[in-house]
């Protein structure tokens, strides 16, 4: 008999390190927007792997690339090209203001490269005292100590000192702030979200990112966009700074790429490039032994597909606004409950006076997944093939947990 889910959650209650503080629930199995747990129970999946699968589960033309891919060629390194990575770069650059591309395998290690290659561009360019790396309130960018150490919420920093640094953090949205740091010209780069996810849905103002780009043209500043949880359709255009008249020198990219299976990218003007481009007779100046995995890269090269043939980053504009229309009724029907509606394309938040994750274990009670962002809010970033009868179906299982009082302040 294979062990149960019961006997699953007690035998990881004993082989795991507890770091995580995952729900009681082991999934098996899943296809489109729904997955099932190993007790047979069905869960309308709106979290879709902390906004990675765009295409949902199981997707049958996804999985026919994939199995193909795995019969051709899995691994090769970079002593050697591979096809699909070539490929992949390309599928990158056609679709977003960047030139050249370096992958690795997640948003953190994407954000490490940002940092290293801001860095050295200043080395290079004969400023080696740019050291600074300024950063947002409230911002996420990762789990590695150097992405600690510019992530705004001083809880993911706590007990890992000594960190990486000198670091500057800035309110987010606030330029005259962003000005006064980058007029010291000590800055490497500034580092900054289109949409503070992990910080609680929150987006940039209007004009803000724009008025960072001019800040750093005027300092010299390196200027990245962390497009970890926003990039590649999942805001209703291929990348979030696409919404805003503005492009940045570096983004980083990871979540969505691959469609479920790990990777992620630094994509940069070909002048930033310099960060991390190699010198005559000079040391490999950065690498990653599975960065640009020909299976990764056939994952991605897939999903660009898949979307495009599926016309899916539409398909987020127009279901993102249908599901900010049906949360927004809330806002309305749970007065001292229920504070606003955040987000853009399939990355909303739904801001409560109480704890979040009351209100995503009572969903999940009864069959819908979300997740917390932040202090306060519950998230929604469902696959984007997501059908309106699912949304519809997840609004009204959170309606029913909000009428059970969760998630309100005492
Ligand atoms: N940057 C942003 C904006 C993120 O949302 C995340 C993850 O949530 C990361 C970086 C870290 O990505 P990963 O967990 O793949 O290292």
């Amino acid at each position: 008999m294979p062990p149960s889910q019961a006997e699953l959650l007690a035998l990881a209650d004993q082989v795991f390190i507890k770091n995580y503080r995952q729900q009681p629930i082991v999934l098996e199995r899943g296809r489109g927007c729904e997955v099932w747990d190993r007790a047979g129970n069905r869960y309308l999946d709106m979290t879709a792997g902390i906004a990675v699968c765009g295409l949902g589960h199981a997707h049958a033309a996804f999985n026919a690339r994939l199995t193909e891919q795995l019969a051709r060629l899995v691994h090769v390194s970079n002593l050697f090209w591979n096809d699909q990575q070539i490929l992949a770069a390309k599928a990158i650059i056609d679709r977003c203001f960047g030139q050249r591309v370096f992958f690795c395998n997640s948003g953190g290690e994407a954000n490490e490269g940002a940092l290293k290659l801001a860095r050295r561009y200043h080395v290079i360019g004969e400023e080696p005292q740019r050291h600074t790396i300024v950063s947002t309130h409230g911002s996420f960018h990762g789990r590695t100590v150097a992405t600690v150490s510019i992530t705004g919420q001083p809880k993911y920093r706590e007990g890992f000192g000594p960190l990486f640094g000198p670091v500057e953090f800035v309110a987010y949205g606030d330029l005259a702030a962003a000005k006064k740091v980058l007029a010291t010209k000590t800055a490497a780069a500034m580092i900054v979200e289109p949409i503070q996810a992990e910080g609680g849905i929150v987006v940039a103002p209007p004009g803000y990112l724009a008025g960072l780009r001019q800040l750093c043209d005027e300092t010299g500043t390196l200027l990245i966009f962390d497009e970890v949880q926003t990039g590649v359709g999942r805001t209703g255009m291929w990348f979030g700074y696409q919404h805003d008249n503005v492009a940045p020198d570096v983004m980083t990219l990871a979540k969505g790429l691959g469609g479920g299976i790990p990777i992620g990218a630094v994509v940069c003007t070909d002048k930033a490039a310099r960060g991390l481009t190699a010198q005559p007779g000079g040391a490999v100046p950065h690498a990653s032994t599975f960065g640009g995995n020909a299976f990764a890269c056939a994952a991605l090269n897939a999903t660009i597909d898949i979307m495009e043939t599926e016309g899916l980053v539409e398909r987020v504009a127009q279901a993102g606004q249908y599901l900010a229309n049906e949360l927004a009724e809330l806002v309305a029907d749970f007065p001292g409950h229920v504070v606003d509606i955040r987000g853009r394309g399939l990355l909303r938040g739904v801001s409560v006076t109480g704890a979040p994750a009351q209100v995503v274990a009572k969903c999940r009670e009864k069959g819908l997944l979300l997740s917390v962002a932040g202090d306060k809010v519950v998230r929604f970033a469902p696959p984007f093939i997501v059908e309106r009868v699912q949304l519809d179906e997840a609004v009204g299982i959170l309606r029913d947990a909000l009428g059970e009082g969760v998630g309100k302040a005492a």
